[in-house]
């Protein structure tokens, strides 16, 4: 049994489990604090949890969230982004990451070996 969640209130969930604060999922969300505690009341209601801690342990027992770790703040993060079906640009890190992508800033994190870039691997400049 999965107690239904709205798409929304599920994205809220997500990003409490991933540790982000009320005003911080305000903002990646373009909510206003008053709204996410309103989500977070219903979820809570809705899963029977005491809180919304405890609503992210139910969640993550249940498979509404899958408990895995999201990878944020890259050019990866923006791609899993869009792969879940999620506008990218509504996570600030995600988004700020592509930007620094795009723009051919070395990103400092965890750079996948299996793409090379031979023009800069022979660039004897
Ligand atoms: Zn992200």
């Amino acid at each position: 049994m999965r107690p239904e969640l709205t798409a929304r209130q599920e994205k809220v969930l997500q990003l409490r489990a991933e540790g982000f604060s009320g005003p911080q999922i305000a903002a990646a969300l373009h909510l206003a604090v008053a709204t996410v505690s309103y989500h977070e009341t219903v979820i809570v209601h809705r899963l029977n949890a005491r809180n919304i801690t405890h609503a992210v342990f139910l969640a993550c027992r249940s498979g509404i969230l899958d408990g895995r770790p999201q990878r944020h703040g890259d050019h990866a993060g923006y791609q899993a982004h869009i792969r879940r079906g999620e506008d990218p640009k509504l996570c600030p890190p995600c988004w700020a990451g592509e930007r620094a992508y795009r723009n051919g800033a070395k990103v400092t994190r965890t750079e996948a070996p299996s793409q090379n870039r031979p023009e800069k691997a022979l660039g004897g400049a």
